[in-house]
């Protein structure tokens, strides 16, 4: 099987608090923190307190497989964020990683025109990816297992609580 980039929740508290110090060093002070749903959502939480920022906002994105189609296109899905309420701000948008980076490129499309200034902060990014991110962690070109979604979903399974 091919070598995966395994990223542990304790290795993701150090990787946030460092995301986000680089953010800081850079002198960059975000208005909003933008985090895209889910995977991103996670991390702009922790970006959002550790740069001391109470606005945090979210924006989903996923990628619809057409059904006669190999082309992967990214969506918005509802609720959909109405793009004035970035006006005149600066605006960090934050996802877990920038793999194609359709997703990022989506965001920030969206944010253009409205957001005065808008950065990108990843905690992974891959060398294909179109979107060259202001800030990565780490940068890798293997699957990487977050430790939010590495476990499958608890649904469906008898609950402890009936145990
Ligand atoms: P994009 O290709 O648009 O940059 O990434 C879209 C989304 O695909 C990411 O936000 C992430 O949720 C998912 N994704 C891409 N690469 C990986 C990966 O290596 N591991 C995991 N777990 N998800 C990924």
């Amino acid at each position: 099987a091919p070598e995966r980039e395994v990223l542990t929740w304790d290795l993701y508290g150090q990787g946030s608090r460092e995301l986000a110090q680089a953010v800081a060093d850079s002198g960059y002070v975000p208005d909003v923190v933008l985090g895209i749903a889910r995977g991103g959502l996670i991390p702009a939480g922790s970006l959002a307190y550790a740069l001391d920022c109470k606005n945090l906002f979210t924006i989903s994105v996923e990628f619809y497989t057409g059904v006669d189609s190999r082309l992967d296109v990214p969506v918005m899905l509802p609720p959909f964020l109405d793009a004035h309420d970035l006006d005149e701000s600066s605006v960090l948008v934050v996802d877990d990683v920038a793999d194609t980076g359709r997703t990022l490129e989506l965001v920030a499309q969206f944010c253009a025109g409205h957001a005065r200034e808008m950065r990108t902060a990843v905690l992974y990014e891959k060398p294909h990816s179109v979107i060259s991110c202001d800030y990565a962690w780490r940068r890798t070109d293997r699957w990487i297992n977050f430790p939010w979604s590495t476990e499958p979903p608890v649904t469906g399974r008898s609950g402890v609580l009936d145990a």
